[in-house]
């Protein structure tokens, strides 16, 4: 259980752009009806996992308003309040034991507060069996029991589960908003924030993590890389690309945003964002959309990661290079 994760919650006023549920939370607030299970859908970094550390800041404050003060308010936010359980993936999962384990500590009465409080961040990464178990206490909860599972979308859930739990969806943020937010809250310049409320696709956490982990920079490299077509280049980056671990999906994601933006922009669509990388070839932009897509599977499967961005790279360059050519020479023309 980190302490850093408690700083996510925010009093029900400062969460920007999910009006809905927060309206339905603190309904269920005032009139003391909280259901037993909540289930919270929407997109990665839009505030679902903010807005359950904040209702349950409420529910565990004395005065019912996350003041701040109280000791119970205090417990949570330094994130030792014993009454709130987080149950994270264990590696890529969350097993059958920790379910298990869960259930035992929940058959014992609430040390400090009314409510026993459980919050499954990456309710998706439940295993079957894990599942299962789980449905037995949305059944039968004990006494005082609230749930709150987050999942980006409710089919990767058992549909019993799902039937258990009140749906509330959270939605992406407009540019705008995301702009206010970085500027405000994260104190990003406002170029830069600008720039990056283009790219998040309405994520504050996609956001701050493009920003804070120099993502874009590598956009630039990556590009640079591709049209030049220089071998050294595409191995030093193929290292690159291999050492981004965990934010290589991330990255992926960023290359298949700038070639959509070029492809928007080269049909007249929209205007292209002036902090990304020149636009590609015409003729590269759907066909590398397709190779990088199909990355995205290929990491699925347990293969040397530098061995296949090498041979992927290659094949980027190649195809840059023939769509290129292709512009300076209009199909039909004579090659000199
Ligand atoms: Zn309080």
């Amino acid at each position: 259980m980190s302490a850093s994760s408690f700083l996510k919650a925010l009093p029900f006023e400062e969460i920007v752009g999910q009006e809905r549920a927060l309206a339905i939370l603190s309904s269920a607030l005032r009139s003391g009806r909280i259901s037993q299970a909540y289930l919270f859908v929407g997109p990665e970094g839009v505030g679902r996992e903010t807005t359950a550390y904040s209702f349950f800041w409420h529910l565990l404050c004395e005065k019912k308003e996350a003041c701040g003060d109280c000791l119970p308010c205090l417990k949570f936010l330094r994130g030792v309040h014993p009454d709130l359980h987080i149950l994270k993936p264990a590696g890529k999962s969350i097993k059958i034991e920790q379910i298990r384990e869960l259930e035992a500590r929940l058959q014992l009465h609430p040390v400090e507060s009314p409510y026993r409080l459980v919050l499954l961040p990456k309710a998706e990464s439940l295993t079957r069996e894990a599942g299962n178990a789980l449905l037995k206490s949305l059944e039968e909860p004990p006494p005082q029991t609230v749930f709150i599972l987050i999942a980006q979308n409710p089919e990767a859930l058992l549909p019993t589960i799902v039937s258990r739990c009140q749906l509330l969806r959270f939605r992406p943020l407009s540019r705008s908003q995301v702009e206010r937010l970085l500027v405000k809250r994260f104190q990003k310049l406002p170029e830069e924030a600008s720039g990056l409320s283009f790219l998040c696709e309405g994520s504050i956490g996609r956001a701050l993590k493009l920003s804070e982990k120099g993502l874009l920079e590598e956009l630039f490299r990556f590009e640079a890389t591709i049209s030049s077509g220089k071998p050294s280049q595409i191995v030093n980056l193929a290292e690159v690309m291999a050492a981004l671990g965990e934010d290589l999906p991330l990255f992926l994601e960023l290359v298949l945003l700038w070639l959509r933006q070029a492809l928007v922009s080269s049909l007249g669509l929209g205007e292209y964002p002036s902090l990304l990388p020149p636009s590609p070839p015409k003729g590269f932009i759907v066909r590398a959309c397709e190779e990088i897509e199909r990355a995205f599977f290929a990491l699925e499967a347990n293969l040397n990661v530098e061995l296949f961005f090498l041979s992927l790279l290659n094949a980027l360059a190649h195809l840059w290079q023939s769509a290129r050519e292709a512009e300076v020479t209009p199909a039909g023309a004579g090659a000199t």
